[in-house]
C-alpha cells in the first residue's frame, strides 16, 4: 500500500529541489529520506520568503503541501529548550493532529518536542504533559486559551505563530480567539497565514 505521505500524483510539484533552501543538513537529509524531492507550487513560493523571515500569507487549494511550508521553517527555527517557541493553530482537533503528526515526522532527529493540544481530553493529563515542557505547540484556539489561563502554557516566549486553514478558522468563529493569542504573544518575530481561500478579516 502507498502511504497517502507518499502518494503525490497530480500533485502540483515545481521543479525546484528542498537542496536550493538554507536549511540544517540534517533536516534535508530527513525530507530526503522521506522522498521529497521537489517543492510544490506554494513552497517553492513560501519557503524562500519565510526562511528570510517575511510574514506571511499563503492561499494555495487542499492539497498542495501547506503543511510543508509552514511547518519546515518552524522546525528549522525551534531548538530543543523545553520553552515553547512556536504556536500553530488549527480548526479542529483532526487537523491539529495530523499538523503535529507531519512536523514531528518531518523533524527526524532534531528532537523538538511537541504537544498537541485539542478540547475533549482530560485537562489534568494535558497540564502534566504541558508542565514538563515542549518547543511546539499545535493546537485548538479554545483549549489552547484555556491552558493558557490555567498557566499551563507560556505564551511570552513564543516567536513563531501560524494559523492553519484560517478561512475554516473564521468560519467557524474563532476570531476572538486568535486576537485574544496574538496580544499575548509579545515576542512574536514571525506571523504566517495559511488559508485555500482568503478570508477578509
Ligand atoms: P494542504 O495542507 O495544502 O491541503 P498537505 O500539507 O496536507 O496539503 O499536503 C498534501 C500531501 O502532499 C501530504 O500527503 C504531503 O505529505 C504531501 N506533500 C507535501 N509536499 C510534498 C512534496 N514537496 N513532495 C511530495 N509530497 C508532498
Ligand atoms: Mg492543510
Amino acid at each position: 500500500m502507498i502511504s497517502p505521505r507518499h502518494h503525490t500524483v497530480g500533485m502540483n510539484l515545481s521543479e525546484t529541489s528542498f537542496h536550493t533552501l538554507p536549511l540544517a543538513a540534517g533536516l534535508l537529509d530527513n525530507l530526503a529520506s522521506l522522498g521529497y524531492r521537489d517543492m510544490t507550487a506554494i513552497q517553492a513560493a513560501a519557503l524562500p520568503r519565510i526562511l528570510a523571515g517575511s510574514d506571511l500569507v499563503g492561499q494555495a487549494k487542499t492539497g498542495s503541501g501547506k503543511t510543508v511550508a509552514f511547518g519546515i521553517p518552524i522546525i528549522e527555527s525551534c531548538e530543543p529548550t523545553g520553552l515553547t517557541q512556536a504556536l500553530v493553530l488549527c480548526p479542529t482537533r483532526e487537523l491539529a493532529t495530523q499538523v503535529s503528526e507531519e512536523m514531528q515526522w518531518l523533524q527526524g532527529g532534531k528532537g523538538l518536542r511537541f504537544v498537541t493540544v485539542y478540547g475533549g481530553t482530560d485537562i489534568d493529563k494535558q497540564a502534566k504533559v504541558l508542565d514538563a515542557g515542549c518547543d511546539i505547540i499545535v493546537g485548538t484556539p479554545g483549549r489552547v486559551i484555556d491552558m493558557s489561563k490555567r498557566g499551563h502554557i507560556n505564551l511570552e516566549h513564543i516567536t513563531h505563530f501560524a494559523l492553519d486553514e484560517a478561512d475554516r478558522m473564521l468560519d467557524m468563529g474563532f476570531f476572538p480567539d486568535i486576537l485574544w493569542c496574538l496580544e499575548r504573544l509579545t515576542n512574536r518575530k514571525q506571523t504566517l497565514l495559511f488559508s485555500a481561500t482568503f478570508p477578509q478579516e
